[in-house]
C-alpha cells in the first residue's frame, strides 16, 4: 500500500499507509486524533530503505563504477585442505 503524508496542526507531519481507494483529503492524527489534512510532499524515489531498493542501488552502482582490484588476494588463491569428495571411488578416477 502506498504511503501518504498528512500534517497535523499539533504534531506535525506523519505517514499513513492506506489503499488508494480509501485515501481522502484528511485523516485523524494517530497521536492526538485531530483532523489532519493531506500534505503534498516530494516523491520518495530512491529513498527507499527496503532490501529491494538497496539491491537495486548496489547493482546500478556496480554497472557504472565496478570495483577494480589491483592484484591477487593476499595469501594467493584459496585452496581448501578438505578433499572435494569423500567417496573413495573418486580417488581411482584419472587425474589431469
Ligand atoms: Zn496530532
Amino acid at each position: 500500500m502506498p504511503l501518504y503524508d498528512f500534517r497535523c496542526a499539533e504534531c506535525g507531519l506523519f505517514d499513513a499507509s492506506m489503499p488508494m481507494s480509501e485515501v481522502g483529503p484528511s485523516t485523524a492524527c494517530p497521536s492526538c486524533g485531530q483532523h489532519a489534512p493531506r500534505a503534498i510532499t516530494a516523491p520518495r524515489l530512491g529513498r527507499g530503505a527496503s532490501t529491494a531498493m538497496r539491491v537495486h542501488d548496489a547493482t546500478a552502482r556496480t554497472a557504472s563504477d565496478p570495483g577494480v582490484v589491483s592484484g591477487a588476494l593476499p595469501g594467493g588463491p584459496r585452496r581448501s585442505s578438505r578433499p572435494v569428495s569423500t567417496d573413495p571411488r573418486h580417488r581411482l578416477l584419472p587425474r589431469p
